[in-house]
């Protein structure tokens, strides 16, 4: 839970909402696995279409934001969300999400979750550098997404991702 920790304390998230949170799921062969779940910064974001005043928009590198100061905190985004990624922020009645931490990528620095991680679990990077660690990896490896019924092209990828995790 280092992740959930550092993410909660980098972005000010109250207490009781996450923008990243760790599952525990027993596999079927009852030995148990953590799977960490947050945003998936979609490449075909359903989040973004239902915000009726704009507010939650996809930048051109590919982070899905949300502008506070447009944001109504109607909740519509929130049920157009398959994954559950997101809430309405108690402190401030917006919209509320993981960003990648993008105000460290502005930086130079790793998402707070990936920097806290003490088995490097998190892999973080751009895969549209064709140099990248990330994109080796992942056409390296056998990877998963989540959900993929829901057509969202997730950005986030999982090695070893139980199916019990998929839900
Ligand atoms: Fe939007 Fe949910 Fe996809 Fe994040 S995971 S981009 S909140 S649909």
């Amino acid at each position: 839970m280092a992740c959930v920790a550092a993410c909660a304390a980098e972005n000010n998230v109250p207490i009781g909402v996450f923008r990243t949170w760790v599952e525990r799921h027993v596999r079927a062969d009852g030995n148990i696995v953590f799977v960490p779940k947050q945003c998936n910064h979609c490449e075909n974001p359903p989040c973004v279409k239902p915000c009726p005043t704009g507010a939650t928009f996809k930048r051109e590198d590919g982070l899905v934001l949300i502008n506070d100061e447009i944001c109504i905190g109607c909740g519509a985004c929130i049920q157009a969300c398959p994954y559950g990624a997101r809430f309405v922020n108690p402190v401030k009645g917006v919209a509320d999400k993981c960003t990648f931490c993008e105000h460290r990528l502005a930086k130079g620095l790793l998402p707070a979750c990936v920097e806290a991680c003490p088995t490097a679990a998190r892999i973080f990077g751009d895969i549209s550098d064709l140099d990248s660690e990330i994109k080796k990896l992942v056409e390296s490896s056998n990877v998963q997404i989540l959900k993929s019924w829901a057509h969202t092209d997730p950005e986030i990828y999982y090695k070893n991702l139980p199916k019990e995790a998929d839900i």
